[in-house]
């Protein structure tokens, strides 16, 4: 059974009204809650777990880690933004939601600022599906349209997907690359950019079918682990 720990800052939905009326039980809650229909054996971690609720025991049976935060990135302990970058090289998954663009862990797995063009006025979103064919769009319909969302415009300062496998449009005439796969070292990595906590995106069928998706794509399936080093004898032949 594939084990998902679902990680949160959860600090904006306690601090604000509206953030808390769409997700009562955290943005953590409503994640866990889809994923365990789903029967992956799921966990959840804070920032304010000790560790973060990322120790080591943790991350060694975690299979894939969902990433959300928002306001505190740089409280993030980089011994445990180390922590998990070594557990990514090694095979775990790594989805990294919304504005988990500009965690520290997203940032330098990526080497890039993550940087992008931002506006919150619950503008309509459609999520177009461009690799149909890719694991995460499966069951995805061409489109998917959000009634109201943050704006989230290129560029956005990442490397080159290997797969881009969705585009977003806005009302505003912006445009994103919306769903972004990447391979580093054993791990596989895929950000996913709806998720702002005053609108009730997760809560959208489509939305948790994407993440569902994205979680069983990123589990690591290949068993073996390469070596590395000198080698004093070559392989002899045949
Ligand atoms: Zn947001």
């Amino acid at each position: 059974m594939t084990t998902v720990t679902v990680w949160n800052e959860y600090r904006v939905e306690k601090e604000d009204d509206e953030a808390r009326e769409v997700y009562p039980e955290g943005i953590h809650g409503a994640i866990a809650d889809f994923l365990e229909d789903e029967e992956f054996d799921v966990q959840t971690a804070t920032i304010d777990d000790p560790e973060h609720g990322l120790t080591e025991e943790t991350l060694n049976e975690t299979d894939v880690l969902t990433w959300w935060g928002h306001e505190a990135h740089e409280e993030v302990a980089d011994e445990v933004v180390e922590r998990v970058r070594q557990q990514v090289l090694s095979g775990m998954g790594l989805v990294v939601l919304h504005s988990g663009h500009f965690s520290k862990i997203f940032k330098r797995l990526m080497g890039t600022t993550c940087d992008l063009k931002w506006r919150n006025e619950a503008e309509r979103e459609r999520i177009w599906t461009v690799e149909p064919g890719h694991p995460i769009a499966e069951g995805v319909p061409e489109s998917i349209e959000v009634p109201e969302a943050e704006m989230y415009g290129e560029r956005f300062d990442v490397p080159a997907p290997d797969t881009l496998v969705f585009t977003s449009w806005f009302e505003g005439g912006e445009v994103f690359r919306s769903g972004c796969c990447y391979r580093r070292g054993a791990g596989r990595i895929f950000y996913f950019r709806p998720g702002h906590e005053t609108y009730p995106i997760y809560h959208q069928s489509e939305i948790q079918q994407v993440v569902t998706n994205a979680v069983e794509w990123a589990e690591n399936v290949n068993s073996t682990s390469p070596s590395f080093g000198n080698v004093p004898e070559p392989p002899e032949e045949g």
